[in-house]
């Protein structure tokens, strides 16, 4: 439990240098294995004992030594953000990000920076240049992705909390996979400063933990206002953990259709759990669910491809289209070829417009409740290894694409198991009602 050992931290009772050493011994037993991290932070001791100066002192520091992993597209000073590409393989980062900065001012130790998949496109952490990630809590099969090793550092109980990104999914998938909570902030909650983009319009930091504390925390840290992001808002969060009283919580009858039958009906268990807690639960429609993929990749792959004019190999690294994975490349050309004016029009503009009918009709539905359930992914993480085609592997991405085209809170608590496979539940709300999505997941998550 993460709040119990801050205050133990905090009291003296475990060092953070203690922490920290118990941490690198377990990556040590068993990384080789699982491959959640690219690289560890080989200060991560001197500066936890930094720390316990601190401590020492009496500063109160909110994550006081605490352990973080953070994916390999966050900018760490001194570490590489090598994106899990041949690209960026030797690109040692001169700076911190903005969420780096304000975790290391509260106390936190980075242990080091986490597998995933290329350049964050994908969904089963299988697209590494530093090969796959093993999912701790089934390891026949993937543990999703693209922030892979994120989820499964937690999982592997290899660090307290890990950042990852989410441009569609990419810490609610892995983190549903790996049996751990997950949240993609509100668009603008938290500042981009530092992470390398997928598609700007829709990428957002977010911290996956064992817990649902860890979560809260750890976003009231790193969220909030930043000079150098101008799409950040002019907002201070600060969460508590509460309950589900009183709260309307809606499901679409759509997810039905659209979801493997074992993940539905543990799906149906949760709602049960929530009403049992005192939730009011309500159907609804969402008839424009189905237009979120082709809206969300079409719109992915042109932000994508201008994203990546800078990796020509003269700043940075090698040039991206001569050494990259095969879907890197698939994003690249298809995002050249939707930007070309004659193209344009006939795809892109249409995704735009498919965006806003997706954002209305989802801020319609949330001004008549509290928040959205629906499961995480419509189907199990497939066996690791096993050739799926690129659509198939995009459709993993169908319950959570819609959050990061609306710009809306969304998070991921661990529900059950099916065969022994983690399933999650996810919470969808309005913008910068993060808080009533945290008392969701609290919810169930009290229940393990
Ligand atoms: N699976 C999605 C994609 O490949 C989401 C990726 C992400 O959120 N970074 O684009």
């Amino acid at each position: 439990m993460i709040k119990e050992k801050l205050e133990k931290i905090k009291n003296q009772e475990l060092s953070a240098k203690e922490n920290v050493e118990n941490f690198l011994a377990k990556i040590e037993e068993k990384d080789d294995e699982i491959n959640a991290f690219i690289e560890i932070n080989k200060k991560a001791v001197e500066e936890a004992k930094k720390v316990d100066e601190e401590i020492k002192k009496g500063r109160n520091l909110k994550l006081a030594g605490l352990v973080f992993a953070i994916k390999s597209n966050i900018n760490v000073k001194g570490l590489r953000a090598t994106c899990a590409s041949k690209t960026l393989e030797n690109y040692v980062s001169t700076y911190d990000a903005t969420v780096i900065e304000r975790l290391k001012k509260e106390g936190a130790i980075i242990i080091g920076m986490t597998n995933m998949d290329e350049f964050a496109c994908g969904s089963s952490g299988e697209t590494s240049y530093f090969g796959p990630t093993l999912n701790p809590r089934a390891k026949e099969r993937i543990p999703g992705g693209s922030s892979s090793g994120s989820a499964a550092a937690v999982a592997g109980e290899m660090c307290d909390i890990a950042l990852g990104s989410d441009t569609g999914g990419s810490i609610r998938n892995p983190a549903s996979h790996c049996g751990v909570f997950g949240l993609k902030p509100t668009y603008g909650l938290v500042s981009r400063y530092g992470l390398i983009d997928l598609a700007m319009s829709l990428d957002q930091i977010g911290p996956i933990s064992s817990d649902v504390y860890g979560v809260a925390v750890a976003l009231e840290v790193i969220g909030g206002y930043d000079v150098r992001d101008n799409t950040t808002l002019k907002y201070k969060p600060k969460y508590e953990l509460n309950g589900v009283e009183n709260y309307t919580i809606a499901y679409a009858k759509e997810f039905e259709e659209i979801c493997d039958k074992r993940i539905y009906s543990e799906f149906l268990k949760g709602l049960r759990i929530l009403e049992n807690k005192g939730a009011k639960i309500v159907e609804i429609s969402l008839p424009n669910l189905e237009k979120g993929l082709p809206a969300y990749y079409l719109i992915n792959f042109v932000e994508f491809f201008s994203a990546t004019r800078k990796f020509d190999g003269r700043r940075y690294g090698y040039r991206i289209e001569e050494v990259c994975g095969k879907e890197v490349l698939r994003r690249i050309l298809l995002g050249k070829y939707i930007s070309q004016k004659e193209y344009s029009g006939k795809y892109y503009k249409k995704a735009l417009r498919f965006r806003n009918l997706i954002r209305e009709e989802i801020l319609k539905a949330l001004s008549n409740v509290d928040l959205i359930a629906s499961p995480v992914t419509p189907k199990l993480p497939h066996k690791l290894g096993e050739e799926i085609e690129p659509l198939e592997m995009y459709k993993y991405d169908i319950l959570t694409v819609i959050a990061n085209l609306a710009g809306i809170p969304a998070g991921v608590a661990p529900l059950s198991k099916i065969n022994n496979i983690p399933v999650g539940i996810q919470f969808q709300a309005k913008p910068l009602e993060e808080q009533k999505i945290i008392n969701a997941m609290h919810a169930v998550g009290e229940e393990k």
